[in-house]
């Protein structure tokens, strides 16, 4: 039975779609949020860190700061059944409501399979002391994750030579106007950066990504690829392993959790998943954001009483792919394909690095305390 006085809610992941969610449930709902690692990690800003390490003091937003009534528990999820959760340190929870939000993992560094923000710092520091000792440096994937490294690695070391590669024919597969793929190609050609596309590689290079080793691998088109260093910018997989019973089963092929028109993970009552775990949408901060508020405001409006209930319809297509601080271009609805100075302006310049930092309650400028 749900508790009349103020119903729990229990959100699994503080990425940027559990934070969002838990932050908007505080003044009405007994909120725990659970992540296994003392911080979210601003990964939208990830490359900057690479280039320009000073920006390590903004990406860490510590979560004991960002709810006001609920609570943040340190902790990972090991197994779910219905609202039934175990945790790692053996703590079991059952809450009135279950917000599965345990995100995506992505190669590092842009994003970290360590749970604890001062060995991730250290780590993206030996990456970026890799990164200035390389003189040729190897992007695979020409999505906007590659794009934008590469589009970064020039813009603070122009003199390194920088090469993208990938199977597909053009850059940024999706649903974008030609017209952002032309300017982001043309502006990476300024750039001197050098695209290899249409061919796949052989293998991937043997060393890790982001350590200084000679990497020489060819593509089936027969060019021989030389770096330094590579970065695999490709690879989402969503965070489901620990699903059971019938949540388990509404894993689709990929791992992705099957939801309805409400979000609602495979039919469970009660029981919603957002963000890049979801099939809802593409795994973009902007779904995992209208998907958590639209969460958010169903859930509310079950709490106070109001019968309204609304469905999630995919956004619209958007993106901006900063190719440093002061290049790149995007797409957003309304405004059609834009430039370098619209990208800079918005997005490339700041990253939304305070805008986070505010979220969190932290001073702008730096996310230490
Ligand atoms: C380099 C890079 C740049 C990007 N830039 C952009 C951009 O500019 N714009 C954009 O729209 N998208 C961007 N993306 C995509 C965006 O980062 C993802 O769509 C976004 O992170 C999804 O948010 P999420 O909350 O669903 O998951 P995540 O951000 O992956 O967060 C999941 C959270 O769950 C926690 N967790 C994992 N397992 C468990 C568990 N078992 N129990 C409890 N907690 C758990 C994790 O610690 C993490 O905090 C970028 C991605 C990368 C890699």
């Amino acid at each position: 039975m749900i508790s009349e006085a103020r119903p729990s809610v229990v959100v699994l992941g503080g990425g940027y779609a559990g934070f969002t969610l838990a932050k908007s449930l505080d003044d009405v709902a007994d909120v725990t949020l659970v992540d296994p690692s003392d911080t979210f990690m601003h990964n939208v800003a990830s490359w900057r860190t690479l280039v320009e390490p000073e920006w390590l003091d903004r990406i860490f937003l510590p979560f004991d700061g960002l709810l006001r009534h609920g609570r943040f528990v340190r902790d990972q999820a090991v197994a779910v059944d219905g609202r039934r959760v175990t945790l790692a340190s053996g703590r079991r929870l059952e809450p009135d409501y279950l917000v599965l939000a345990t995100g995506s993992s992505y190669p590092f560094p842009a994003k970290s399979d360590v749970w604890d923000a001062e060995k991730t710092r250290a780590r993206m520091l030996d990456a970026h002391d890799a990164l200035r000792g390389a003189r040729r440096v190897l992007v695979v994937g020409a999505g906007p994750s590659g794009l934008e490294l590469a589009g970064e690695i020039k813009a603070f070391f122009p003199d390194k030579h920088v090469t993208i590669a990938d199977i597909g024919a053009d850059v940024m597969p999706g649903p974008f106007d030609q017209a952002l793929r032309d300017e982001l190609r043309a502006q990476v050609h300024g750039l001197g950066i050098e695209l290899k596309l249409g061919s796949p590689l052989k293998a991937l290079p043997e060393a890790a990504p982001a350590t200084l080793s000679p990497i020489s691998i060819t593509t089936e088109a027969g060019d021989e690829l030389t770096a330094d260093i590579w970065f695999r910018c490709f690879g989402v997989e969503p965070r489901t392993g620990y699903l059971t019973g019938a949540l388990a089963e509404a894993r689709d092929a990929r791992g992705y959790v099957r939801v309805d028109e409400y979000l609602r993970a495979g039919g469970v009552d009660r029981v919603y998943a957002i963000g890049d775990i979801a099939d809802a949408d593409r795994d973009t901060v902007g779904s995992a954001n209208a998907q958590a508020t639209l969460v958010a405001a169903n859930i509310r409006g079950e709490i106070t009483g109001s019968p309204e209930r609304t469905a999630y319809e995919k956004i619209p297509p958007m993106v901006i792919v900063p190719l440093g601080p002061e290049g790149g271009a995007g797409q957003l609805p309304g405004q059609g394909v834009f430039g370098a100075e619209q990208a800079s302006g918005i997005k490339g310049a700041t990253l939304f690095a305070d805008v986070y930092a505010e979220m969190f309650n932290v001073p702008a400028g730096s996310t230490r305390k």
